[in-house]
Order: structure tokens, then sequence, then C-alpha cells
């Protein structure tokens, strides 16, 4: 049986495509669409709304580099 995730993965480069829906979630969730991540190949049964969000933060992040890494200490001065 399929695994489905009922909230975003938390891929950063990621695509997801529509997947069809089994009836069981239009019956179940009718406000939620299924998507496959691209990038981790969940299924994911989320709110079109999220997608979107997900897909601008993805975005967001490009143009906008957050810098990562543990090395906090280094940016810091005291
Ligand atoms: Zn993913």
């Amino acid at each position: 049986m399929t695994t489905v995730n009922y909230n975003l993965c938390e891929c950063t480069e990621a695509e997801y495509d529509r997947v069809k829906r089994p009836l069981w979630t239009k019956l179940a969730y009718n406000s939620r669409r299924l998507y496959r991540c691209s990038n981790c190949s969940a299924l994911l049964l989320v709110q079109p709304d999220d997608i979107e969000d997900a897909l601008q933060r993805q975005r967001a992040s490009r143009s906008f580099p957050i810098p990562r890494g543990g090395h906090g200490a280094e940016a810091q001065t005291a």
C-alpha cells in the first residue's frame, strides 16, 4: 500500500506533480489534492495552497540564499 503524507516534505529543490487522486481521498479530504514530490517521490495529500507556498519558498530561497551551516559562532562578534 502506498504511503501518503499529509504534510509537505521538506525538500528545497522539488517540483510537485499532480497525481490522479484515488476515490477515497476525494471522499475523505475533498479540499486536498494529491501530489508527488519530484525529489523524494513522496505522495503528498495536501491543500493546493500548501504547494503554492512551498514553491514560493523555494523560489525565494533561490533568490535570497539563506546561509546554512552549523557554525553560527563565526558570524557573531561578541
Ligand atoms: Zn520531497
